[in-house]
């Protein structure tokens, strides 16, 4: 160890894979230390501050110094640091969340299952579909199908559900049985004179195709996020998700809703199902549940579901599954303390009140010559970056506009980053007009310094 460098970035670079990196990349760049936060900024290491335009990564809804998250973790330090919910035991800020989460659930949900991480909830569902279906004496009825562009996370199963390229190719994913039917991006993807009512009644029955060709019998359960945020900010054309449900229903198909950025008030509703009229069978949370103080997630199912669960183990004994960490007291009761802070200072209402501010601050950034759209609902929203406004062709990738552009915002004192065509702003919920203004005016700058820099380069 002695020859081990001792500053902190020359450590960095010699001890840490960096998920979501180019680690090539990092080997010349290194790491941007992050050291403290106030708010919706956060401070590096050299003193400078930066609003953080994703709160983290589309979590930290509270901003980064919120005392009475830090008095809750440290309170359930003291009195129990941890406990387990295996073989019958609880611990009580488990049981009060739970009892939380039913009551705020936006439809009618019977039982709670907690987890780590957004990736573990999905992975659960994914299980508990099979298991359901196990169960119910329908073993054929395995497919799962997720959308083009769909995140849902990184492990075996969920990376597969995940509909981006790179999250499959030299991984040898997909896994079996999962199958993604179209992404409904309108803009994009509309056909020219489509309406959004044409092109969602498009989509499901494109949709319903896929399910009759592969036999309604073996399609077990659709995933959704009610917006499609790390695909780039998707929001669902008008009647997509009635037109879908129904179909869903007529060959009794399971609905599971990814509300794992959406959930706790983003959009402008506690849940996302709500504000597009979702009603699904499980619900998956994770990021905002705790504001991302503590690792948690949560999966929400229903009564069909859950008397199902109670029946097997009347039958077969006991429910084996689980994770160690699931349910961590100290997780819980952050997690407890966020939801109660949400509806103290009722979030909802603030996003509804500082939303517009923010969808019209980003609308006014898509008309910069390099933006094709800016889209968004609540307080996320996303600048598609295009080479011709008028074709929507986007820059090759190679080129790397949206990721100059995250470069040139973190100059500008914004944190976001280019993802794919996308640089997407999903700030604190605790936001205001000011700070949003601010935020508007910097990426404003960063989108010139953008430009600049294309042209230099001959791209424009
Ligand atoms: N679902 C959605 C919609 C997500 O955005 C994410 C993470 N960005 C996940 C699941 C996975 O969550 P985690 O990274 O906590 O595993």
């Amino acid at each position: 160890m002695n020859d081990r460098p001792n500053s902190l970035h020359a450590l960095d670079r010699q001890s840490l894979v960096h998920p979501y990196t180019n680690l090539a990349v990092h080997q010349e760049v290194g790491p941007h230390v992050i050291t403290g936060g106030e708010g919706i900024y956060v401070v590096d290491d050299q003193g400078k501050r930066y609003i953080e335009g994703l709160a983290g990564l589309f979590c930290a809804g509270l901003g980064f110094s919120e005392p009475r998250l830090v008095e809750a973790a440290t309170r359930q330090l003291k009195t129990m640091p941890f406990y387990h919910s295996f073989a019958h035991k609880s611990t009580e800020p488990g049981i009060r969340l739970a009892e939380k989460l039913l009551e705020m659930a936006p439809v009618p949900m019977s039982k709670v299952f907690f987890a780590g991480s957004g990736s573990e909830a999905n992975d659960t569902a994914i299980k508990l579909v099979w298991y359901y279906n196990n169960a119910v004496g329908r073993p054929e009825k395995k497919k799962i199908i997720s959308r083009r562009k769909a995140y849902h996370g990184v492990t075996v199963a969920t990376a597969s559900l995940t509909g981006l390229p790179f999250n499959h190719r030299d991984f040898d994913l997909p896994i079996a049985n999962i199958l993604h039917t179209d992404c409904p991006h309108y803009w994009r993807f509309a056909e020219p004179g489509e309406s959004e009512e044409d092109f969602a009644t498009r989509l499901v029955s494109n949709l319903e195709a896929m399910i009759l060709e592969e036999g309604p019998e073996t399609v077990a359960a659709f995933f959704a996020e009610p917006v499609m945020v790390s695909g780039g900010v998707i929001t669902p054309p008008k009647t997509y998700f009635e037109k879908l449900q129904a179909v869903l229903k007529k060959y009794d198909i399971l609905l599971v809703a990814d509300e794992v950025i959406c959930g706790f008030g983003r959009t402008g509703n506690m849940f996302g199902s709500e504000t597009y009229g979702l009603k699904p069978d499980m619900i998956s949370c994770a990021k905002q549940l705790s504001a991302a103080y503590m690792p948690i997630s949560a999966l929400m199912i229903n009564e069909t579901i859950s008397d199902v669960l109670l029946d097997q183990s009347r039958k077969i004994g006991t429910f084996s599954h689980g994770f160690t960490y699931g349910g961590h007291p100290v997780a819980a009761a952050v997690a407890l303390e966020a939801l109660t802070i949400y509806q103290e200072v009722d979030i909802v209402s603030h996003v509804r009140a500082v939303g517009p501010r923010f969808q019209e601050g980003i609308r006014k950034l898509g008309e910069h010559p390099l933006i094709g759209e800016a889209r968004g609902v609540g307080l996320v929203a996303g600048l598609e970056f295009v080479k011709d406004k008028v074709t929507k062709e986007n820059f090759p990738p190679a080129w790397q506009v949206a990721n100059h552009a995250g470069k040139f915002a973190t100059e500008r004192g914004v944190l976001t980053r280019g993802l794919g065509d996308m640089v997407s702003l999903c700030p604190a919920m605790i936001i205001s007009e000011n700070e949003i203004d601010d935020l508007m005016a910097r990426m404003q700058l960063a989108l010139d310094d953008t430009l600049s820099w294309a042209r230099s380069q001959g791209y424009i």
